[in-house]
């Protein structure tokens, strides 16, 4: 092929990089990608939108934040700013593993994996099994594991999954976090902290709201709308669902929905 001794390619579609070497059946769809829209219908309006998120997406660098559009199919880019490497690969995580990650593609730790890495950064992660370092999630975290997290976990969304049963050593940094499963440990929240029902929260929450549907329950102290926002990497900006609400009648409080996001 034409590329194959190049380690990364432009794309002549649109001038993004990409590694040649990743499997590519979206390239026979590329042309679709950047075809001029058609009519400002809101409904088609969404469905490209929807249909541009699955081919690329758009990614900050580490070094500097600039900001590019890369395709879905890419493996690794460069910083059109600092021309540092940004690695945009996804990790499944099936035994030991103890090298640094930072990606702006997902990881996925499994049941039998024990990942040791001291510092892990990526968009959205999935942990089933022993996390062992430092964990921040540009985007999701999703937890399903039972047992100690010793290091800072941090992301804009956490959902603590119904059989999950966690013990967070150190705070807990979210925008948002829900919870379904057990969970102990301080949290400290930009807006919501849910406690679904059959959920159990036990530890400190500082946030601008908290949810706990009937059948949920949480123990600790509650602060509400002061989360500390020394928060950078988080997104900012969120409108909080409820202002406040009084910390006396937490567990009586009416379901409400978390946003979805
Ligand atoms: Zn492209
Ligand atoms: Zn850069």
């Amino acid at each position: 092929m034409e590329y194959a001794a190049a380690k990364s390619s432009i794309c002549r579609q649109c001038g993004h990089y990409f590694s040649p070497f990743a499997p590519k059946p979206e390239l026979k769809l590329h042309a679709k990608e950047e075809a001029p829209a058609l009519e400002n219908s809101s409904i088609l309006h969404r469905f490209e939108d929807f249909w541009k998120r699955q081919r690329s997406s758009i990614i900050e660098c580490f070094e500097c934040n600039r900001k590019q559009q890369v395709c879905g199919a890419a493996t690794s880019t460069i910083c059109p700013a600092c021309s540092a490497h940004i690695d945009l690969r996804d990790y499944k995580i099936t035994g030991g593993f103890s090298r640094t990650i930072r990606t702006r593609g997902d990881v996925h730790l499994t049941a039998k994996g024990d990942l040791s890495s001291s510092g892990v950064i990526c968009r959205s992660a999935l942990i089933e099994g022993r996390l062992r370092g430092n964990l921040h999630c540009d985007d999701t975290a999703t937890i399903n594991f039972s047992g100690k997290i010793p290091g800072s976990l941090s992301a804009r969304h956490v959902i603590v999954k119904r059989k999950a049963d966690i013990h967070c050593f150190r705070r807990v940094r979210v925008g948002t976090i829900e919870i379904k499963g057990k969970m102990s440990g301080e949290i400290i929240a930009q807006t919501m902290v849910a406690v679904h029902k059959k959920g159990s929260l036990e530890g400190d929450v500082t946030a601008k709201a908290i949810t706990v549907e009937k059948g949920g329950m949480f123990s600790g102290l509650l602060v509400i709308g002061q989360a500390n926002l020394a928060q950078g990497e988080l997104l900012p900006e969120q409108k909080p669902v409820a202002e406040s609400m009084p910390e006396a009648d937490i567990s009586g409080a009416a379901p409400q929905r978390v946003p979805a996001t």
